[in-house]
C-alpha cells in the first residue's frame, strides 16, 4: 500500500479551505499523509493541527520555528512550495499572498490542487507559460472551475462556451442606496456558502465572479467573450458548459466546498464518503436563474475589463480589491466605495506588457502604497 500513498503539501492549512481538505483527509487516513503544512497566525488551531497530522516539514508567517512541541523540520513557505517528494501541493492561501507560492509551485513542475484565485489573476499568462515548459499540472479546487473540468471529463475539442453560475451574494436586487448602508457582518452573512472572510466579501461586490472569469481564461485556455456568467440563487448547479451541438452539461450538488476538494484530491477517482451531503431532488423546489446586475455591481465589469487590457492591469485590479475588501472589512469605507477604490487606482495605473514575477509583485506593493495614501492617517 504504501507506494499508493499521497504526500501531500498544504498551503493554507487553518483557513476555511485548508480545515476541509484535512477534514477529507481525515476520511481516508489510508491514501494521503501530510508531508508539509504552512499556516498564518492562528497558533492554537495550527498546533492541533501539527500534533494531529505530525508534517516532517513546517512553515508558520512570522515564525522562526514549529509552534509548540512538534518535530517537524521548519522550512520557507517557498522551499515548501517546491518541495520534491510531495505529489500534490494544496495551494489554500488567501489572496495575494498566494501569488508567489503558486508560481513557485509551478516553476518546479508540481501538481497543483489550485484554491488561491489571485495568483491566476495577477499572474496568469506566466504561470500558464511557465508551466508548459516545467510540466506543472494546475487542478481546479473552486466550485466553479471544478464543474467545468468535471463536465469536459471524457470530451474532446475545446467546448464552445463556458457558463459559470453565481448565487449574487447576500445583496441580489439591493439598490444603490440600499448598498451604501450596508455592513462588513451583512455582507459576511453569505446566504448559501460558507467561506473565508475575503471571497465572502468578493461575493458580494460580484468582484469574485470576475476573478472567476480571468481563472476559467486560464485554466480551460477560453477567450472572454465564450465565458458568462448566470445569476442562481440556490447554488446547486456549480457551473455549466456548452458544446458545439448545442447540448449544456452541468455539475449539481449542494453548495459544500469538501466535494470539490474531495475530487481534486481522488482524481480521477471517485469515492464514496458519509459524511458529505446527498442532493435531494424531491427537496429542491425550484432553480432561478438571471442575468447579472452589471450596474449595481460595477465590480464584475471592472474584473473583465482589466483582463481585456491584459499586462498588469489583472494585478493591479487583485491588490486594489484585497486592500479595498480590508478596508471594508475595518469599516473605513462603504460597500460602494469598494469598485470606486478599485476603478481610481486602475484609472491611474502604468501597465506592463509580458510582466515578469517580479513585475508583478512590484505591482501589488506599488497598488497598496497607493491605497494607503489615498485612505492616509492610518497605520497600515
Ligand atoms: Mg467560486
Amino acid at each position: 500500500m504504501a507506494d499508493t500513498v499521497k504526500k501531500l503539501v498544504i498551503l493554507g492549512s487553518t483557513g476555511s479551505i485548508g480545515c476541509q481538505v484535512l477534514d477529507i483527509i481525515r476520511s481516508f487516513p489510508d491514501r494521503y499523509r501530510v508531508l508539509g503544512m504552512a499556516a498564518g497566525n492562528n497558533s492554537d488551531l495550527f498546533s492541533r493541527q501539527l500534533d494531529e497530522f505530525k508534517p516532517e516539514y513546517v512553515y508558520q508567517l512570522n515564525k522562526k520555528s514549529p509552534c509548540q512541541k512538534s518535530n517537524a523540520r521548519y522550512i520557507a513557505l517557498d522551499d515548501m512550495a517546491k518541495l520534491p517528494e510531495a505529489d500534490l501541493v494544496f495551494i489554500a492561501l488567501s489572496g495575494n499572498a498566494g501569488i508567489y507560492p503558486t508560481f513557485t509551485a509551478v516553476t518546479h513542475g508540481k501538481t497543483i490542487a489550485l484554491a488561491n484565485k489571485e495568483s491566476l489573476v495577477a499572474a496568469g499568462d506566466l504561470i500558464k507559460t511557465t508551466s508548459i515548459h516545467s510540466g506543472a499540472r494546475l487542478l481546479p479546487v473552486d466550485s466553479e472551475h471544478s464543474a467545468i473540468w468535471q463536465c469536459m471529463a471524457g470530451e474532446s475539442g475545446r467546448p464552445q462556451r463556458l457558463i459559470l453560475t453565481a448565487s449574487g451574494g447576500p445583496f441580489r436586487h439591493y439598490t444603490q442606496k440600499q448598498l451604501e448602508k450596508v455592513t462588513p457582518e451583512q455582507a459576511l452573512n453569505h446566504p448559501s456558502w460558507k467561506m473565508g472572510r475575503k471571497v465572502t466579501i468578493d461575493s458580494a461586490t460580484l468582484m469574485n465572479k470576475g476573478l472567476e472569469i480571468i481563472e476559467a481564461h486560464w485554466l480551460f485556455d477560453m477567450p472572454l467573450n465564450r465565458i458568462s456568467v448566470i445569476i442562481h440563487p440556490q447554488s446547486i448547479i456549480h457551473s455549466m458548459v456548452e458544446f458545439a451541438d448545442g447540448t449544456i452539461k452541468a455539475q449539481l450538488g449542494y453548495p459544500d466546498m469538501r466535494l470539490p476538494i474531495q475530487y481534486v484530491l481522488t482524481y480521477p477517482d471517485r469515492l464514496a464518503n458519509n459524511s458529505l451531503p446527498r442532493l435531494d431532488l424531491n427537496n429542491l423546489y425550484s432553480m432561478v436563474f438571471e442575468p447579472p446586475e452589471f450596474d449595481t455591481f460595477p465590480c464584475l465589469n471592472l474584473a473583465i475589463q482589466a483582463m481585456q487590457k491584459g499586462g498588469t492591469y489583472p494585478a493591479a485590479l487583485s491588490a486594489a480589491d484585497e486592500f479595498a475588501v480590508k478596508l471594508f472589512l475595518e469599516k473605513r469605507i462603504c460597500f460602494t466605495d469598494i469598485p470606486v477604490l478599485i476603478e481610481g487606482i486602475l484609472s491611474r495605473h502604468k501597465s506592463i506588457s509580458k510582466p515578469t514575477i517580479e513585475d508583478i509583485l512590484v505591482v501589488a506593493d506599488q497598488v497598496k502604497q497607493q491605497c494607503k495614501q489615498i485612505y492616509k492617517g492610518d497605520n497600515w
